[in-house]
C-alpha cells in the first residue's frame, strides 16, 4: 500500500492523526452511499481524503486548526472557486445548531478521536444527516456495531440500532497514519432510515446500562417501580436474571413502551386525585 509523507507538524490536542495509506481511502471512497447527497468532513486536516471526495462530489469541510485551513485554502483554490469545496474554519461542535447544513448531507470523515463518539451522536440526532462513513478507534466503532449478546452491546449500539444499520467496512493499524495512534482504528457506515429515537428512550438505556455486570432489573430498579417491572419482564418472557447486553433492541423498545404506559396511568390517576 502506498503512504504519502508529508511535513506538517502534527498537533496533540486537535487529535491530528494524518492518515497516509492510498489503500484505506480509496476503500472509504468506494463504500460511500451512492446517492445525490452532498458530502460533509469533519477535520479534512492535509485534504488526502478531501482530494478524494472532491472528484465525486461536492464538500463542506470543517477544520479547527487555522493553520491547516490556510493551507487547504492553497490546495484547494480551483474547487473553491467552482463551489466544488467550500471550507469552514472553526470548531464544527460551535457550529452545529440543530443541523449543521441546511440540505441533506452524507458525513465521510476520518474523525479527531477525541470528540469521535459526540460527533457521531450529533450526527444521528441531525435530521439533515443520512448516512455516516467515518473512521474512529476500533474499540468506539465496535460499540457503535455491536448486536445483543455481544460484551460491548450497550446504549450507543441500541441508539444506533433504533434510527438505522450500521456496519464496520475496514480495520486500519496504527501504520496507517502519520502520526500513528496508540490504538487500531476501523471505518464503518451507518445508513440511517429514521431519525433519531426520543430523549426519554436514551435516559432509559443510561439507567438500564449504568452498571453493566449488574441485572438489567436492578439497574432499571434505581430509576422504576420494581414490581411493575418484574411483570413487564414476565410479559416480555425476560428472565430476572438477564443481563444488559443480552436484551435486543427490539426488546428494549417494548420494555420502554410499558415503562411509559405505566407512568403515564400513574400521572393521570394522580391528576384525577387531586
Ligand atoms: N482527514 C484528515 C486525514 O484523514 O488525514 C485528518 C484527520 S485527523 C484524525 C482529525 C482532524 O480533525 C484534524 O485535521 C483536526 O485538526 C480536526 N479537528 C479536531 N477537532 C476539531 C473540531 N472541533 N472541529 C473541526 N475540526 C477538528
Amino acid at each position: 500500500m502506498f503512504m504519502k509523507k508529508h511535513s506538517v507538524v502534527a498537533k496533540k490536542k486537535y487529535g491530528q492523526n494524518f492518515l497516509q495509506d492510498e489503500g484505506v481511502l480509496r476503500k472509504i471512497v468506494e463504500a460511500m452511499p451512492k446517492n445525490d447527497n452532498k458530502i460533509v468532513e469533519i477535520g479534512p486536516g492535509l485534504g488526502d481524503l478531501t482530494k478524494f471526495l472532491v472528484d465525486v462530489k461536492s464538500v463542506e469541510a470543517f477544520e479547527v486548526d487555522t493553520d491547516l485551513c490556510k493551507l487547504l485554502q492553497s490546495t484547494f483554490k480551483e474547487e473553491i472557486v467552482t463551489k466544488r469545496l467550500r471550507i469552514h474554519c472553526g470548531d464544527v461542535l460551535e457550529a452545529w445548531q440543530s443541523s449543521l447544513i441546511d440540505e441533506p448531507y452524507d458525513l465521510v470523515a476520518n474523525l479527531p478521536y477525541y470528540i469521535a463518539t459526540n460527533i457521531i451522536l450529533k450526527a444521528l440526532a441531525d435530521p439533515m444527516c443520512k448516512n455516516m462513513l467515518v473512521m474512529v478507534q476500533l474499540e468506539v466503532a465496535e460499540k457503535f456495531c455491536a448486536d445483543s449478546g455481544d460484551s460491548v452491546f450497550g446504549a450507543l449500539s441500541i441508539i444506533t440500532q433504533s434510527i438505522g444499520e450500521s456496519n464496520i467496512i475496514v480495520k486500519v493499524p496504527p501504520t496507517a497514519f502519520d502520526p500513528q495512534p496508540k490504538v487500531d482504528s476501523a471505518v464503518f457506515l451507518i445508513e440511517k432510515r429514521s431519525d433519531r429515537s426520543d430523549k426519554d428512550f436514551e435516559d432509559m438505556l443510561r439507567v438500564a446500562f449504568s452498571q453493566p455486570r449488574k441485572t438489567l432489573i436492578k439497574n432499571l430498579s434505581s430509576k422504576y417501580d420494581k414490581n411493575s417491572l418484574a411483570e413487564f419482564f414476565q410479559d416480555l418472557e425476560l428472565t430476572l436474571t438477564i443481563r444488559p447486553h443480552q436484551v435486543a433492541t427490539g426488546d428494549y423498545h417494548q420494555l420502554y413502551k410499558k415503562i411509559q404506559r405505566s407512568l403515564d396511568d400513574r400521572r393521570e390517576s394522580r391528576d384525577t386525585r387531586q
